[in-house]
C-alpha cells in the first residue's frame, strides 16, 4: 500500500477528522486534514481585515505572500505550517473562521493553490487525506475513496461537543443552521463542489460509533488491496 491514497470526503461535522486520524494510526499512514489549510488562509484574511465574501482579489493576492503546507515531522507525522512555524490549530478552529471559510474555499485560484500543495504529500507514502474534494479533484485516481455522512442532528450534536468551534452561547438550532449553510455553500460552489466521487463508498455514521466505522473502512480497504 505504499504511496497510495485513502480519500475521505463528506459534509461538515460528519466525524471525518477523528476517523481519518484513527485510520491513519491503524494503518501507519500519514494523516492530512485539508480543511485546516483552508481555515489557516481564512484566518490570515480575517487577521488582515479582509471580508472573505467580498475581497476575492485581495485574498488571491495573499497566495503570493503566505506559505501554508504540511511538513513531515521527525516523529513521522504531518504537521501544518504557515511560513516559518507550525499553525496553532486551536486558533483556526474557532467559530469566526468556521463562519467564513466556505467563502475563501470557493475561490478558484485558492483551490488550485491548495490542491497542488496537497498533492505534494503523495510521494511520502500511504496517505489518509480528508476534506471535500479529495476523491474528486485532489486524487481522482485514489484506490480507496469514502464519502462519510451523518444526519444533520447527529452532526450538530457532534459539533456541539467540540469546544471552540461553536460560538459561545449558540443554540442547538443555530448550530444546525450553520452546518446546513456551510454544506450548501460547499455543495453549490462552481469549483470542485462537495460531492461523492462516482466510485466512493458511502458510509453513514449516524448510528455507529467510531470503532464500528473504523472497522467498516478497514474491511473495504482490505478487500480492495492489490494481491
Ligand atoms: O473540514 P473542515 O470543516 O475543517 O473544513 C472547513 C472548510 O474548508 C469546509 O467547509 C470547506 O469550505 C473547506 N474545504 C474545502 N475543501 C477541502 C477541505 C475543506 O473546500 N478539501
Amino acid at each position: 500500500m505504499d504511496k497510495e491514497q485513502i480519500a475521505l470526503d463528506g459534509p461538515a461535522a460528519s466525524g471525518k477528522s477523528t476517523l481519518a486520524k484513527r485510520l491513519a494510526d491503524r494503518l501507519g499512514a500519514f494523516f492530512v486534514n485539508t480543511g485546516d489549510m483552508y481555515r489557516t488562509l481564512t484566518w490570515v484574511a480575517l487577521h488582515k481585515g479582509l471580508d472573505p465574501a467580498k475581497d476575492i482579489a485581495e485574498i488571491t493576492k495573499l497566495l503570493h505572500f503566505v506559505d501554508i503546507r504540511y511538513v513531515r515531522t521527525q516523529a513521522g507525522t504531518m504537521e501544518l505550517w504557515m511560513d516559518d512555524r507550525p499553525v496553532d490549530l486551536a486558533k483556526v478552529r474557532v467559530s469566526e473562521v468556521t463562519a467564513q471559510v466556505s467563502h475563501v474555499a470557493k475561490i478558484g485560484n485558492v483551490r488550485e493553490w491548495m490542491v497542488s500543495r496537497q498533492r505534494q504529500a503523495a510521494p511520502l507514502g500511504l496517505l489518509v487525506m480528508e476534506g471535500r474534494d479529495i476523491g474528486t479533484a485532489v486524487f481522482p485516481h485514489a484506490r480507496y475513496k469514502f464519502y462519510v455522512t451523518a444526519s444533520p442532528e447527529v452532526r450538530a450534536k457532534r459539533r456541539f461537543a467540540q469546544t471552540g468551534e461553536v460560538a459561545a452561547g449558540a443554540s442547538f438550532e443555530r448550530v444546525v443552521a450553520e452546518i446546513a449553510e456551510r454544506d450548501r455553500m460547499d455543495m453549490e460552489r462552481e469549483h470542485s463542489p462537495l460531492r461523492p466521487a462516482p466510485d466512493a463508498i458511502h458510509v453513514d455514521t449516524s448510528d455507529l460509533d467510531i470503532d464500528q466505522v473504523l472497522e467498516i473502512l478497514a474491511q473495504h480497504i482490505e478487500a480492495k488491496r492489490p494481491e
